[in-house]
């Protein structure tokens, strides 16, 4: 388990860190997100010990990261958004220069070989690491970081820049060291937080705002009533149509044609479908929808919504 108690991180005059607690039990994992220069980073950096506290304390497993910093180290396993790799050793010379560095007591060709497994590298451990794929780079650095069989593991931002495919299989990874570690991830992404964590802690100026199961958050984005809908009829008859019609909030259009149709972007009060309204009264019209779809809520809307509180109740 891991703990953090009455957390401050002041910079002089500013408080990068206001007094957060939290806790993460054994086999969870917690996304943790923020916009910027909330204090992610600096409350990662003390997680991991890089960086000292003003006050409060952090334990991982019981122990004290102040008390005793080498034995908490060895239970924390850190992939940063850059992973430390050197680029000109192989796969193998790398993960082994990171056991020697971790001071790790098992047997080494038998842990690396378990680590390899774990994360699909067995097969290319006699690559240079600078000829491997973005994806097969990002696995090294979580090879690197389970190394020591940490309790807890912290991933920031770790499938930026890979493609699709190379997306999924981290993130089907990450969901598979979460059976067995503890494990934080700090990412911007939504959708990244809703298919892989059990549990969202949102930071905003140093202080939690949020600290909900990831259902919940999803039904405070399922509330998002954004849509986008296509219609074949004259744009700025459409839009003052869309715009009068019952639930609807507000629509914008960027007047683009495409074939005969235009898109609009429809805002709507979340207690309303307003999709059978707006059909019916295009129908009525003679305008053919030719489109529909429900637009994803940005991390940006749900940042507000959870900080207005999750059904309007008031959060600190
Ligand atoms: P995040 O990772 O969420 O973007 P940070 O933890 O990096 O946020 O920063 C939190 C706040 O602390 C920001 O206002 C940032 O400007 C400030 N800050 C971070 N590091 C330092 C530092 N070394 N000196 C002074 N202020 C800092």
């Amino acid at each position: 388990m891991v703990e953090i108690k009455n957390l401050v991180k002041n910079y002089g005059n500013k408080n990068a860190v206001d007094d957060i607690s939290f806790t993460i039990k054994e086999g969870e994992v917690v996304g943790f997100l923020g916009p910027n220069g909330a204090g992610k980073s600096t409350t990662m950096n003390i997680i991991t010990g890089y960086l000292s506290a003003t006050s409060g304390t952090v334990t991982v497993g019981g122990k004290d990261i102040f008390k005793e910093p080498l034995a908490v180290k060895r239970q924390i396993g850190f992939l940063p958004e850059q992973p430390p790799l050197y680029i000109d050793m192989t796969v193998y010379e790398y993960l082994s220069f990171a056991f020697e560095l971790k001071g790790c007591e098992f047997n080494k060709k038998e842990h690396l070989g378990e680590v390899m497994e774990k994360v699909k590298i067995t097969d290319v451990k006699d690559r240079l690491i600078k000829n491997l794929s973005k994806g097969y780079k990002q696995r090294v650095g979580i090879a690197q970081a389970i190394i020591g069989n940490p309790k807890f593991i912290i991933f920031d931002e770790p499938t930026v820049g890979l493609d699709p495919v190379q997306i999924i299989e981290i993130r089907n990874l990450i969901r598979g060291l979460g059976k067995k570690h503890t494990v934080i991830l700090s990412t911007h992404i939504l959708s990244e937080v809703q298919a892989i964590c059990d549990r969202v802690i949102i930071i905003n100026e140093g202080k939690i705002v949020a600290n909900e199961k990831t259902a919940d958050l999803n039904r405070v984005v399922g509330q998002s009533a954004k849509i986008k809908v296509k219609v074949a009829g004259p744009n700025k008859e459409v839009l003052n149509l869309l715009k009068s019609l019952q639930g609807i909030l507000s629509v914008t259009s960027d007047g683009i044609k495409e074939g005969d149709t235009y898109s609009y972007i429809v805002d709507s009060n979340p207690a309303i479908d307003v999709r059978k309204i707006i059909f019916n009264a295009l129908a009525s019209k003679g305008w053919p929808m030719m489109g529909l779809e429900s637009l994803e809520a940005e991390l940006e809307d749900v940042f507000v919504k959870l900080i207005q509180g999750i059904d309007g109740k008031e959060k600190r």
